[in-house]
């Protein structure tokens, strides 16, 4: 029973205890609640807010002393510029080498302002290095703390990554520089093109009313047909010139590589100008420095032969005395071509500028207004496609020379073999072509006729598509047709296209008016061998007969060269 007694005694004081435990943990946590709120309280009315917000915020916040040592680096410097805050902290800003060098001025101007002027906030924008050496551009907002005797204690920078917003700036005034320069070029263009086309005009309008006059002797019809045909000539230029602009600005310019002679190219140019030379009483000079063997690269023989006539041509145009001479030189892996004359010159300031579109060297210079000042501009568009550069020297009352490069990439020595085999096979055979001209026009069919003559034993001729597929089914023997592609009802394509069911064989060349890009394409594609654009040039219409038809020593006897 004591023991009874006593167990019971000693339940109630564990009891006791346990009791006592409980409610101290109860006051303790409730102590510790009240604690966390007293702290949060604290928080919220305290500056450890602002400390919060300092750290979370999306500028890169930076405090320096007098010194420009770094005493805080937070929010989000290191984000924005890539330094931690270890290793930047003690450290002088300047140290950190973070100034964009041209834009040290600005920084050093706001420094001084901060330190020396009455201003304590100043904003400014500069370049910055991060620590990757990336470029950024920085909103910088700088606080200066001074003490009461006005000496720069602290300052603290805000500073916001503008670098998005800058570029979309600097992309907008690209934009609207261009569009503004675009504007200007294109009333020049306006004012310069319509010089252009009228003088040539009134030069064809005026002689072809002055033959209308009776009486003229043989020699004064002849002089003025001349004009005729020069001024002709002059529009086509222009024309060209324009067509090619915006086929190179459209990019629909593509680059067709084949194999070139460049010693024939030298040659045939040579040939060709310098009759045009010695009338003016100078002299033309060529100098190719590589042998014919090793003269065959692969290029774009069309845009070559382009970039070189035109820089010869200008050589002419500009000069009126000495020589011109022209060549080319290899230079490691690239071919160095120049075009040099003893002419006018170039003043220095414009040297980059008549590159341009529509720009010619002095608009005031008479010599210079014969031209639409677009030739430089797609020669220089030529040789960047062909993966060169162009440039000139040249001093006024001097001379200038003209310089481009093309990449030597020589052609396999097996094709040369090849292209001498197929001349010499050609060699032998004679122009007696039965030739069939499709034409609908009067005028144009009389110039083919007068162009191909050379060729023909036979020349048939037919006005519409239709007739041309008849005249072909009932002469299989026809060796070449010049196909108009502007014919009434059935168009040269589709009328091409039928022949082609019926005979696989006979040369068909087309022949259209507007010379745009996709022509060639379309005719290829209807089934001709070739094409030639409007209006028919002689020495054009002569190569592409001589490489369909294969009459080497028709192109000999009238002087053609192979190029
Ligand atoms: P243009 O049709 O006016 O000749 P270009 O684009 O070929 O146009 O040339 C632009 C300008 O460059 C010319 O108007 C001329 O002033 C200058 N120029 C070009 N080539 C020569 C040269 N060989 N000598 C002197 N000036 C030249």
């Amino acid at each position: 029973m004591k023991d009874l007694d006593k167990t019971k005694a000693q339940l109630i004081k564990e009891l006791q205890e346990t009791r006592q435990e409980l409610i101290s943990v109860t006051a303790l946590k409730s102590a510790e609640a009240s604690k966390h709120k007293q702290i949060k309280n604290i928080l919220l009315e305290s500056p450890e807010r602002l400390d919060f917000f300092v750290e979370n915020s999306p500028l890169a916040i930076i405090e320096w002393d007098s010194n420009f040592v770094v005493t805080k680096w937070t929010g989000n410097s290191e984000k924005i510029f890539g330094w931690s805050s270890d290793e930047t902290i003690g450290i002088s800003v300047m140290d950190l080498n973070m100034i964009y060098e041209t834009d040290i001025s600005i920084v050093q101007n706001s420094i001084d302002m901060l330190t020396h002027g009455i201003n304590t906030h100043v904003v400014s924008i500069n370049r910055n290095y991060r620590k990757d050496k990336k470029i950024i551009y920085c909103e910088w907002h700088n606080t200066a703390l001074k003490d009461q005797n006005g000496n720069l204690l602290y300052v603290l920078s805000e500073v916001l990554d503008i670098t998005d917003r800058k570029r979309t700036e600097e992309e907008l005034i690209k934009a609207k520089e261009k569009a503004e320069e675009s504007d200007r070029l294109k009333t020049a263009f306006i004012a310069n093109m319509s010089h252009e086309i009228r003088t040539p005009m009134n030069g064809i309008l005026g002689f072809a009313e002055l033959l209308k006059e009776p009486n003229l002797s043989g020699e004064e019809q002849h002089e003025y047909i001349k004009i005729i045909e020069k001024s002709g000539a002059r529009m086509l230029n222009i024309i060209n010139d324009i067509i090619d602009i915006s086929k190179i600005e459209s990019g629909l310019i593509k680059v067709n590589i084949n194999e070139s002679n460049i010693n024939s190219q030298i040659d045939y140019i040579y040939t060709f100008f310098k009759p045009e030379v010695e009338r003016k009483g100078m002299k033309l000079i060529r100098r190719s420095s590589l042998p014919d063997k090793e003269a065959i690269i692969k290029t774009d023989r069309e845009k070559l032969f382009a970039i070189l006539t035109n820089l010869v041509m200008n050589a002419i145009k500009y000069s009126e005395q000495g020589s011109i001479e022209f060549g080319y030189e290899k230079k490691y892996e690239y071919l160095e071509f120049y075009v040099k004359d003893s002419g006018i010159g170039i003043k220095k300031e414009r040297l980059t500028a008549i590159f341009e579109r529509f720009v010619q060297e002095d608009i005031s210079d008479v010599k210079a207004r014969q031209g639409a000042g677009l030739g430089l501009t797609i020669t220089k568009s030529y040789v960047e496609m062909l993966g060169g550069e162009i440039w000139v020297e040249s001093e006024i009352g001097v001379g200038s020379t003209f310089y481009f490069t093309i990449p030597f990439d020589k052609a396999e020595d097996n094709q040369l073999i090849h292209w001498k085999r197929s001349i010499k096979n050609h060699i032998g055979h004679v122009a007696n072509l039965k030739i069939l001209i499709v034409e609908d026009d009067e005028i144009s069919e009389y110039l083919v006729n007068e162009g191909v003559k050379i060729f023909g034993k036979e020349i048939l001729k037919a006005t519409t598509g239709d007739q041309a597929i008849e005249t072909c089914r009932n002469n299989s023997d026809i060796d070449l047709v010049l196909m108009d592609i502007q014919l009434p009802i059935l168009n040269g394509y589709e009328a091409t296209q039928q022949i082609r069911q019926f005979n696989k064989d006979v040369v068909i060349i087309a022949q259209t008016a507007y010379g745009l890009f996709g022509d060639r394409e379309k005719a290829i594609k209807a089934g001709c061998n070739d094409y030639l654009s409007k209006p028919i040039d002689k020495s054009e219409l002569h190569s592409l007969i001589s490489k369909h038809c294969k009459i080497k020593d028709c192109i000999e006897r009238i002087g053609l060269q192979i190029l």
